[in-house]
């Protein structure tokens, strides 16, 4: 994981989501798959973030399937592009 190198260091939740998702790119994952991989607290955590992240340059969000195949419903899901 690209992202144990910054242990010991402050990083922001932004910033291990957006290594986090480039990490598996380009699988897309839902908020829930996002929280429980970066063993967040809570969604709600989550959420703002990835709609940011969502509408910038080399990411995507659109509703889907997420990669983990853990629900058959529809749902907001992530990718890096
Ligand atoms: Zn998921």
């Amino acid at each position: 994981m690209i992202y144990n190198h910054l242990d010991g260091q402050t990083v922001t939740i932004p910033e291990k989501i957006f290594v986090f998702l480039i990490d598996h790119k380009p699988d897309c994952l839902c908020d829930d798959c996002i929280q429980k991989g970066l063993s967040l607290k809570r969604r709600q955590e989550v959420a703002p973030i990835t709609k940011t992240v969502g509408l910038s340059a080399g990411f995507a969000r659109n509703p889907g399937a997420c990669v983990s195949s853990h629900s058959s419903r529809t749902k907001l899901v992530i990718h890096a592009i």
